[in-house]
Formats: structure tokens, sequence, C-alpha cells
């Protein structure tokens, strides 16, 4: 693909003289993204440290955007998260209303009326307190059995609690009808009981009433739950569904990695906060309401995601771009819009790239927002999370980069195409980490991609190219091991996969990938099939080399 635009396209003849192989050797040890901790070594500053200066939630009102008192507007002066649930928003929604839930999503993207019909569907009711500090809200929640064998009990994670974060339910319904909850592991999981087994295509109706307090130093594997920097980022407010798989997946996650994994579900969300902040969440926006004075409701849909994420902020600049039916959005700090701008013609970028090579994009909307966290990037579904840090540092150009096209990658490997990111990280990091090399094939040429290429090589030595394989669990791998296997070894697999097979198959097995396992969860056994399948031989050896546990 041609670069995508004057601008990209002398930055692009530029870094092609040697300059992007240097800078991206010179700063592979901090190469990353969905940043395992590592990969930050040496370690930057706190992201507070390198972040521009920008008001703190409680701020002076600044003469920006909303302002800095966006970020302090009270629903109700004094009113806890407690007492707001009185003032949840009155709600319109029902169940199996298919063409709400795909507002979001391009006519081509839409899933079988089997997949669909069996999907989970989230109505989640919910609250901002009005000092910003806790979400109270209720979920209701249609589940279907898709097992073969009856279910007796439902799980589902409260993430926040994997961090200490004070995740409570108030009320746990089931049918209706009140049920006394299990905990089979510490407060992260909670388990309700069924009165009577749900048999294989049957529905039950769960409903949990929970308030999820948001830290000002953020909770999470890198901190994405949290109102820091002037920004809200609100990951994992809400009860989730845990996976079935011939058994729960209750297995703890590992404390750096992606703690997601998730079925592609359907999400219809009432949101109440104050009216001045700009709302971005993954989905659409259906419509905005004024309620009580300062307040204001937005009705957020969308599906199928594998998860459901807002993030807001009084002080959001905002840069578009459309990519043929997709509106892509930058949202950033007014400090940041250089680095803004930037980010945008990069993710614009990326997703013509990843569009010809793979396959359509689901949605209409794709937004980047720049969030405090300590991960160089985080995916959701329709939206790349950026860290603050990144937008404004010339020293980090060549990470921000590859950060922003990398989680770009997450919207093929991990939303449309899902896997289980906790036991099989290698399916979408190190396949995300391949779709960056082309990116830079595509975008730089040839010596653009071995600049990546390099980077990668240089990751992975820095556990001394030990041989450890890339399939392992996420809490299998040490320290600096992850990102230097996960992200270093694991994308040189699939440059040697390429290599095995021949350049078209590849390309041939990746939308092949792409197209038969949208909006499912794909398994390792089944990526390496249809490998097999594609290239019409034996890969056993080159998956026994890289991938398998020895
Ligand atoms: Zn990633």
């Amino acid at each position: 693909m041609p670069p995508a635009g004057g601008h990209l396209a002398r930055e692009g003849a530029l870094l092609a003289r040697g300059f992007l192989r240097a800078l991206f050797v010179a700063t592979a040890l901090w190469l990353s993204a969905c940043v395992p901790p590592d990969v930050l070594q040496p370690v930057p500053a706190p992201i507070t440290a390198v972040v521009p200066p920008t008001p703190p939630p409680d701020a002076t009102p600044a003469p920006v955007s909303g302002g800095a008192a966006a970020l302090t507007p009270g629903l109700s002066p004094g009113v806890s998260p407690a007492q707001a649930t009185a003032t949840l928003a009155a709600t319109a929604r029902s169940w199996n209303d298919w063409d709400t839930y795909l507002t979001a999503l391009l006519p081509e993207a839409r899933p079988t009326a089997d997949l669909l019909a069996g999907m989970t569907q989230y109505h989640l009711n919910v609250l901002l307190a009005s000092d910003l500090t806790a979400l109270t809200g209720e979920a209701d929640i249609r589940y279907t059995n898709r097992e073969t064998e009856p279910l007796d009990i439902v799980y589902l994670h409260l993430f926040p609690n994997l961090w200490d974060g004070g995740m409570t339910v108030s009320r746990a319904l089931v049918a209706g009808q009140p049920v006394s909850p299990t905990y089979p592991s510490g407060d992260d999981v909670i388990g309700l009981p069924l009165a009577q087994p749900l048999r294989p295509g049957e529905t039950v109706d769960l409903s949990l009433r929970f308030t999820t307090p948001v830290p000002q130093g953020g909770a999470g594997n890198y901190g994405e739950l949290a109102s820091q920097g002037g920004v809200l980022a609100l990951a994992h407010f809400y009860p989730t569904v845990v996976v079935y798989d011939r058994g729960w997946h209750l297995e703890t996650p590992s404390s750096q990695g992606d703690v997601i994994y998730h079925d592609a579900s359907l999400y219809d969300v009432t949101f109440t906060a104050p009216d001045s902040l700009t709302v971005v969440a993954t989905g659409a926006t259906l419509d905005k309401t004024r309620g009580e004075p300062g307040t204001a409701t937005w009705r957020l849909v969308g599906g199928p995601m594998r998860d459901f994420n807002i993030v807001a902020s009084g002080h959001y600049e905002k840069s578009s771009v459309q990519v043929g039916d997709v509106a892509v959005n930058s949202y950033y700090l007014p400090a940041d819009t250089g680095g803004g701008r930037q980010a945008l013609e990069w993710a614009a970028t990326a997703l013509r790239t990843y569009q010809a090579a793979f396959g359509p994009y689901p949605y209409a909307e794709l937004d980047v927002v720049g969030i405090s966290t300590s991960a160089g990037g985080i995916e959701y579904p329709g939206m790349v999370a950026i860290s603050l840090g990144l937008f404004g540092d010339w020293n980090s150009r060549a990470f921000f980069e590859a950060a922003t096209v990398h989680e770009v990658a997450h919207q093929w490997w991990y939303n449309v195409v899902g896997n289980d990111q906790v036991n099989h990280p290698w399916l979408d990091e190190s396949l995300a980490q391949y779709s960056t090399y082309l990116y830079y094939l595509s975008t730089y040429g040839e010596q653009g991609a071995k600049g990546f290429e390099d980077s990668l090589r240089a990751r992975w030595e820095r556990v001394n190219f030990a041989e450890k394989p890339i399939g392992l669990p996420v809490r299998e791998y040490e320290g600096r091991e992850y990102g230097a296997i996960v992200y270093g070894r694991g994308a040189l697999f699939f440059l040697t996969l390429r290599d095995e097979i021949g350049e078209e198959k590849m390309a041939e097995l990746l939308r092949r990938y792409y197209s038969e396992y949208a909006w499912q969860i794909a398994s390792p056994e089944a990526f390496r099939t249809l490998a097999e399948s594609v290239a019409g031989k034996d890969l056993g050896p080159l998956f026994e080399k890289w991938v398998y546990p020895r």
C-alpha cells in the first residue's frame, strides 16, 4: 500500500534511508505494545512524569475544550455511589434487538443468524459518581448455553478485584430470583448458581448490581482503569461472563499481558456522567440526552465485540479521517495535537494495509485514544488506547508508531478472530507483531521492514535467543521472557512460516483464518490445521521447533 499522504511519504523516504533501522535497533529493548512490563526496560519515568503537564482532575479550569472543570462537575454534590444508584437513567431496551446492537457494524461483517442468536447480550446501566471516583450500575445479561452439556452455574469475572480493586456486587438475580453467589477463588470471579440445569441451547437472564471504584492511581496490569492525567479510562468496569470451553476458564490471569479472554458479545449500554465530558466508547453512540443539571446520558451500542470500554475526558480534542466506509478518529489532549494527528495517520495507514492483507475491518468507526497507562498501547474492539506519554516524545517516536499499528492489528487478531489470550497469547500478540512487520513493508518498503525485523531479533536477543516455545501461557514466561519470546521470537516464527510456505500462501492463510474464524475463538491446533491445509504439507517440525511446549 502506498503511504497515506505527503507528510508520511516524506517521512517514509527519510526513515527508509537507514534511519528507521537504526532507530528500531536503538529502541528495540523498549519496543512493544500491550506492553509486558519488561519491555519498558530501561524503565521510563512514570507515565505521569513524561506526560506533558495536564490539569489533574481537580485542577483549576483551563481554557481547553470542556476545561478542567469538565472533570470535576458534580452530578449532585455529596451523592455517594450507593445513593447514586437511585438516579440511574430509565432505559428502554429489549433483548434480541439485533439491529440496535449492530448499529456500529458494517453489513459485510454481520455474523450468521445462528452465531448471532447464541451470543451473550449485555444491557448495562451505569452512573459515574459526581466525584468521578466510582461507577455504580446494573448489568442485565442474557446468556445462552452454547455448549454440549448442561450448566448448573454461570461464572463472571470481576476483573478489578484482581488488583484489590474493591468491586462489589450488592445484588444478584437469576431469572429474576435472588441467589447467593459463590466466589471460587478470591473475589475476582463470582458464580451464580442456577435453580435448574441450563441445557444446551437454553437461555437464562442474569442481573447484578455492582459498584466499581475508579482509582486515581490506576488498577489493572497496566493501569487501564484509572482517573489520571485528565482522562478517565474505564476498562473492566462491569461483570463479564467467563468463557466455557470444556469447563469454565477460572484460572487467574498473569500480572503481565492481557487479562481479557471473552466470547464475542452484544452490548446496549446507558452511561450517565457529567455533560461536559467527551465520551469515547467501543461501538457506536446512539444518542446523548441531557438529564439533571450538568449531567447527560449516553446510549452506547455495539457488537459483536470481545469487550466494552469507555474512555472520557473534558480535555479531548479530536481529528478524523475517512478510510472507505470507516471513520477513523483520534482523541488527544490539547498539548498533544501533533502526536494525535500523527497517530491518526498511522492508524489510517494501518487500517488500509490490514484491510488489503486480511479482509474488511468490521465497524464503521475506529477510535485512537490517549490514556494514562504503563503499556505502550492496549487494544479494545474498535478502539486503540495509546499511552499519553508517547504523544509528545520524539525519542519514543518509533515505539509510538509501532504501538499504534500493532494495536490496530488486534482488531483482526483478538477482536474478530478471538483466542485465549491468557493461555495462547502468541495467537494474537505474535500475529499482531507480524502484522506490524507487514505495515512497515507496505509503508516503507524492504528497508523499513528490515528495520522492524531487526528490532524483533534484538528483542529475542534479550534472552540470548533462548529457544523457549512461543506457545506457552503468559504465566509461564518469567520477567523479560514474555516480551522477548512472544513479541520477538513469536513474530519471527510467522516470518519463518512465510518463508516455509511462500508469500502467496501465507497471505491466503491469514485471509482464510480471518474469514473462517470471524467472531469465534481459534485454537493453536485450528491455526496449524488451516496452515497445513493451505500449504498442502505437514508443518509439524516447524511447529515443534517454535511453538509447542517441550
Ligand atoms: Zn498486543
